[in-house]
Order: structure tokens, then C-alpha cells, then sequence
């Protein structure tokens, strides 16, 4: 991999990079040697023309997201040790091995050092989603990458990037296979199958990242009437049922969502009448639910995608949970979640403790959950902490 131009920082500006965090701002920079265009592989320097790294430069705010530290030019098998250094991670977590879990987040961007590439394992089929260009550009080597790390385990790679690039890059991607096929497939999550489309599924197909979380709520959900709000492919509903629920109620405003967690019920509790679904915007299910049910998931689309929706973000989670607290039966329990990025974890804790005074209902913090091993957090990248959620206890 030949750097196609060199990013000069201004000085003083190379203390953030200097500690390992991946982005270079569009500020931070003094001059560009050489011609660059979206998604190159550029060599980062400081004012003193040392070498901090190297990366894929982008239109936009983060003008380069650093991949490789050091003065080393990344080579032909860079990509290869990455993708083995984070399937050795899945391996020890016990992710790669498990006949009741073949499921996983394999690459989680920053988190694993691949800034702005998103890979998830659905049993044999690894759906890729780059984010940026560059990632996009060298996505045949991360497939070769992906064939010499998993061997037979890999059966297919497909490429959903289309709709994740930024659309001012004007590469027209379209979605198809880069290695193999395979039709839209079933995964099993701690016991209870799924069907996953990658084709039209949200994000790659299924929200990996709520694993460990459904599992909890399995352990809450005996003699329970539940409802699990925002359901998608309805993996919360099912860990209650497994857990004794006495009946679940999953709402989506997709149809499409409802479609599938009803299948996903065929599959896994056959004529199970606990269990009911129902295409309804959230807010208008929740008019009337007082003293229905004794545990509500809240498990939303991000509320906010960019720092400038902030505040009105957190007044949807404090509208959204206060509905919740205002109606959920006594001696309750709310799993309560947010996935936006820019909300941090004492922004939405304000938020959920605004909305209890609201419903003025004595409340406690029985868990802090957050995103699980295969959604690694780099040290030094905070901002990829983003799954946020609360177990409360409600008198
Ligand atoms: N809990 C799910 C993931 C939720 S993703 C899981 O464990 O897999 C968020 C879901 O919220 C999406 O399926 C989306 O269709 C749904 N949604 C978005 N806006 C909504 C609204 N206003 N009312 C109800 N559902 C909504």
C-alpha cells in the first residue's frame, strides 16, 4: 500500500493523534503534499514532517481516520493481521465456538482498528458495511483477508455499503456478493433462531449488539406480561418467553419488522399464544397501557445522529420513558436503551431521571448495561462507546 499524499498538521495540533485517537480533523490540518481524492491512503506528519500514522482521508469534518500508528507503511498483508487479531479476540471471548450462539460482530470500526468498517458473522455469511470511502475501496482485500482468516468457516461476503457511504462521495455502490452466496440465512442467539435478510434488513440484519441484554432480561422475565417496545426482529420478545414470560407484546412501526418477528416466533415457539405483535408508532401504543404490563423493554432508533439534535433527542428519550414510568405496574421493571452515539451515558441517565420525577414514581438502578465484547471500545476512542441502557427498578 503506497501513501498517495502527505497530511501535514498545523503544530500543536498532533496531540490528540499523538495518543492514539484515529481522527484528524479538517482544523487540525496546515497543508496537503500531493493531490488527494475521497477515501486515498494518505501518510499523517506533524509539523516537524515526523510520521504519526496512515489512513483514508474523507470529505467532511474527519478529514482522515488513522489505521496504522508508526512510520511503518501498512503492507500487502495489513489488513490480514487485523482481521486476525480481532477474530483471536472473538475466539477468546467464546463467540467463535458456541452451536448456541453463531452470531457476532467480527470488526467493529475503531474498535478494532479499522476505522469506518463494520463486518458482521451470520453463521457462515459476514455482511460488510463500510462507512468510508477508503474502507469501501479496499473491500476485494478484506475479502481476501476474510477468506485466509476464517477458512472454511467463511461461505459467503456480502457487501451492503450503499445506503452507510456518504452521499456526497458520489460512487454509486450498489450491494451484491463479493465472495460466494447465500440466501437470506438463519442464526441461532443463545438458543433461539432468527431469520436474518441482509438484503433488506435494517443495518446489516439484526442487532448483534443487544446479545447479552436479551440474555439478562431472560433472567427477569418469569411470570411476567411484557412488552417490548421497537422490537425489529422481536429478540427481546423471545428471551422473555424463554424466560416464563405469561404473555409479550412486540411493537414496531415496520410492518415489515412485525412480519419478521412473527416468523421468528413460528421458529422458535410454534403456536405460542403468550405472544402477540403489532405495527403501532410508539407514542400511540403507549397512551393507554397503565398497569398492563410488568416489564417494558424501550429499545429505540438512535434519537440522535448528529450533536446539533442533541437536546431535542434527549427531550424524545425524557417523553418516551416518561410514558413508561407513568404506567408500568408497581414493582416494576424497565429496560430502558439509547444507540445514539452523540448522547453520552450522564445525558441519557439525565434524561430517564427526568422522566421518573415526571411520573414521580420512586425508582432504582438495578443494572448499567452498555454494548457487549464483540463491540469492542478502543481506549483511546471513546466516542465508540454508543449503547447505552438502564435496568430500573420501579415501586
Ligand atoms: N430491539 C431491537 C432493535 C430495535 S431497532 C432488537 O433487539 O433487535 C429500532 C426499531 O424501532 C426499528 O425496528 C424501527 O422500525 C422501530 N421504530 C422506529 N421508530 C418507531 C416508532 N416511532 N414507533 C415504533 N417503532 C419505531
Amino acid at each position: 500500500m503506497q501513501p498517495l499524499a502527505n497530511v501535514i498538521l498545523k503544530k500543536g495540533k498532533e496531540e490528540s493523534m499523538e495518543r492514539f485517537h484515529p481522527w484528524v480533523f479538517s482544523g487540525a490540518i496546515d497543508r496537503i503534499e500531493g493531490t488527494l481524492e475521497e477515501g486515498d491512503l494518505v501518510a499523517v506528519l506533524k509539523s516537524d514532517k515526523s510520521i504519526i500514522g496512515y489512513g483514508h482521508c474523507s470529505i467532511g469534518s474527519i478529514a482522515v481516520r488513522i489505521f496504522s500508528f508508526g512510520e511503518t507503511i501498512p503492507d500487502n498483508d495489513f489488513w490480514k493481521r487485523r482481521i486476525e487479531k480481532a477474530y483471536l479476540l472473538r475466539q477468546k471471548m467464546g463467540l467463535t465456538d458456541d452451536p448456541d450462539t453463531n452470531v457476532y460482530r467480527l470488526i467493529h470500526g475503531e474498535g478494532d482498528g479499522m476505522p469506518g468498517l463494520i463486518a458482521d458473522y451470520y453463521n457462515g455469511t459476514v455482511v460488510l458495511q463500510a462507512h468510508t470511502v477508503g474502507m469501501w475501496l479496499v473491500r476485494v482485500a478484506i475479502t481476501e483477508a476474510l477468506k485466509a482468516v476464517l477458512g472454511k468457516r467463511l461461505v459467503a461476503v456480502y457487501d451492503k455499503s450503499a445506503k452507510t457511504l456518504p452521499f456526497k462521495a458520489d460512487i454509486e455502490a450498489k450491494d451484491g456478493y463479493l465472495f460466494g452466496s447465500s440466501s437470506a440465512g438463519e442464526v441461532v442467539e443463545y438458543g433461539n433462531r432468527f431469520k436474518v435478510d441482509w438484503m433488506e434488513g435494517q443495518k446489516t440484519g439484526f442487532f448483534i449488539d443487544q446479545r447479552e441484554n436479551r440474555k439478562l432480561l431472560a433472567a427477569y422475565a418469569k411470570d411476567k406480561s411484557v412488552l417490548n417496545m421497537f422490537c425489529y426482529t422481536g429478540g427481546f420478545s423471545f428471551s422473555a418467553m424463554q424466560g416464563g414470560a405469561t404473555l409479550v407484546h412486540s411493537v414496531d412501526s415496520s410492518a415489515k419488522a412485525i412480519a419478521l418477528t412473527n416468523e421468528n416466533v413460528e421458529l422458535n415457539f410454534q403456536g405460542d399464544t403468550r405472544h402477540e405483535a403489532f405495527v403501532a408508532d410508539a407514542f400511540d401504543f403507549m397512551q393507554e397501557i397503565k398497569n398492563k404490563y410488568d416489564l417494558i423493554v424501550l429499545d429505540p432508533p438512535a434519537f440522535a445522529k448528529h450533536r446539533n439534535v442533541l437536546s431535542q433527542a434527549l427531550q424524545g428519550y425524557k417523553r418516551l420513558n416518561a410514558k413508561a414510568f407513568q404506567q408500568i405496574k408497581p414493582g416494576g421493571i424497565l429496560f430502558t436503551f439509547s444507540c445514539s452515539q452523540v448522547v453520552t451515558r450522564n445525558n441519557f441517565r439525565e434524561a430517564v431521571f427526568s422522566a421518573a420525577a415526571i411520573a414521580g414514581r420512586e425508582v432504582r438502578i438495578l443494572h448499567q448495561l452498555s454494548q457487549p465484547v464483540d463491540h469492542p471500545i478502543n481506549i483511546y476512542h471513546p466516542e465508540g462507546e454508543y449503547l447505552k441502557g438502564l435496568v430500573l427498578y420501579v415501586e
